[in-house]
């Protein structure tokens, strides 16, 4: 950041803000004492599991609904209502269906109040810039999601808002277009043609949280609430195959990957087990489901389909699901998994291959790192199976903390970074760091 993007003002400040919903007789509390400020020149991407509590934050913000408790400004004023200086861009944008795109964002600029000779010129031009040009007579039916989600962007540019709002706007598009929409993006913004002063992009895409925005708020869920900050200080346009670029990634990857639990622990929020604990998952499974995913021909699954698929139960499925989802492997939106590039490599790797990309993810799992330091310092890199358990114990209730391991050896076992011999129960370092 520049010395006068860090004098500036705050644009947008929540101070403890809460969001509890009620269904009948049950509360629940979606978004738990969240505090945030946005300041002008900002990029701010909300990073966080399904669920976190991000698109109710979102709409706290554009005013579209009042948190339960807590203050939202704005400018420093309170704000009260519909917020008319920010604009959200949502996954699907809804567009008039009898309107054709350029009218759809013509639309956007009449109740903008721009006069009617300049719209179209304008329309045109926002058109063109999102890459749509040549489909300006279109309707919305002709277009492919991609190409709505464009015409999206054009409507939410000619609003020309002060904080544009952005709730996972590329993941409903295929690779190559939302790849591009980023770019068009970043451009628009680090470049000064829009009037936007700030960006707030929910994503649960760490890489694309990196690859644009100044800070990465992390959330976590039950309840949701911000975790932790990181910052992106690298110029634009970031490389992703750099080597700073992949330990922002691995950081990230890192904080995310320690605060996901498997609901059947018990163990109460924001106690460390909680937070560390291991989905109890054999690598074969794991194997199993990125080769079955791989091999189906289209990109995405329900995923309450494979169960029957795979022939495994529903709890075991979502298990699995969230595995390949902290190793970075798949990721879940809607109901719907895919695989990662990381996860399609995998599937279609050599067993040897496979356990070096293993061994990379779990690397950075608190659980794994917390293990192979304890063993690096003991003498002969080496401990016994009973010790590690009550070291374990501390952090989970006394069952858990021997599952907890078991997984943790099965794990280290695959990725040769860890070794155990039943017979003398010790449990080494592989490869002495
Ligand atoms: P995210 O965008 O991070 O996936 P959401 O903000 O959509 O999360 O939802 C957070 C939690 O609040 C989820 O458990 C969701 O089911 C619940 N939720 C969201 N909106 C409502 C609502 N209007 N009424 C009740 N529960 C809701
Ligand atoms: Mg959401």
């Amino acid at each position: 950041m520049t010395t006068t993007q860090a004098a500036a003002s705050p644009l947008l400040e929540l101070s403890h803000v809460h969001q509890i919903y009620t269904s009948g007789q049950r509360s629940f509390t979606a978004v738990h004492d969240v505090n945030l400020t946005i300041t002008e020149g900002e990029f701010v991407a909300l990073l966080g599991p399904s669920g976190c509590g991000k698109s109710t934050l979102l709409r706290i913000v554009a005013g579209l609904q009042q948190p339960s408790q807590g203050m939202v400004r704005y400018r420093g004023q309170p704000l009260t209502g519909v917020n008319p200086h920010a604009t959200i861009v949502f996954q699907t944008f809804a567009l008039f269906p009898w309107l054709s795109v350029l009218e759809n964002v013509e639309l956007a600029l009449k109740a903008r109040g721009i006069p009617a000779q300049s719209r179209q010129p304008r329309a045109l031009d926002l058109i063109d810039r999102v890459g749509l040009d040549g489909f300006e007579t279109a309707y919305p039916r002709e277009l492919s999601g991609g190409m709505r989600q464009k015409v999206g962007f054009a409507r939410a540019m000619a609003v020309e808002p002060e904080l544009l709002c952005l709730d996972e706007p590329f993941s409903a598009l295929d690779v190559l277009s939302a790849e591009s929409l980023r770019g068009e993006l970043l451009e628009l913004w680090t470049g000064g043609s829009i009037p936007t002063k700030a960006i707030l992009m929910v994503s649960h895409n760490i890489e694309e949280a990196v690859f644009m925005a100044d800070r990465i708020v992390v959330m976590g869920k039950e309840p949701g609430r911000i975790i932790t900050e990181a910052k992106v200080e690298f110029l634009h346009p970031r490389q992703r195959k750099s080597e700073e670029f992949q330990r922002v990634v691995d950081e990230v990857y890192g904080i995310l990957a320690g605060q996901t639990v498997p609901a059947e622990l018990g163990v109460a929020p924001g106690e460390p087990g909680r937070i560390r604990a291991l989905p109890k998952i054999a690598i074969s499974d794991l194997a199993g489901l990125l080769e079955h995913l791989s091999e189906l021909p289209a990109d995405r699954q329900d995923i309450y389909r494979l169960p029957a698929e795979l022939k495994i139960n529903a709890d075991h499925m979502l298990n699995l699901t969230e595995t390949a989802e902290i190793l970075g492997f798949a990721y879940v939106e809607k109901g719907d998994i895919a695989l990662t590039s990381l996860g399609e490599t995998f599937a279609e790797a050599s067993i040897q291959a496979r356990k070096e990309i293993f061994a990379t993810r779990i690397r950075r799992l608190p659980l794994v790192r917390w293990l192979t330091t304890l063993l690096a310092h003991s003498e002969n890199h080496a401990l016994d199976w009973d010790i590690i358990r009550t070291a374990l114990e501390l952090e989970f209730p006394q069952d858990e903390a021997a599952k907890q391991l078991d997984t943790l050896i099965s794990w280290g076992r695959y990725a040769e970074m860890i070794a155990y011999n039943s017979d003398s129960a010790l449990v080494y370092l592989e490869t002495p760091a």
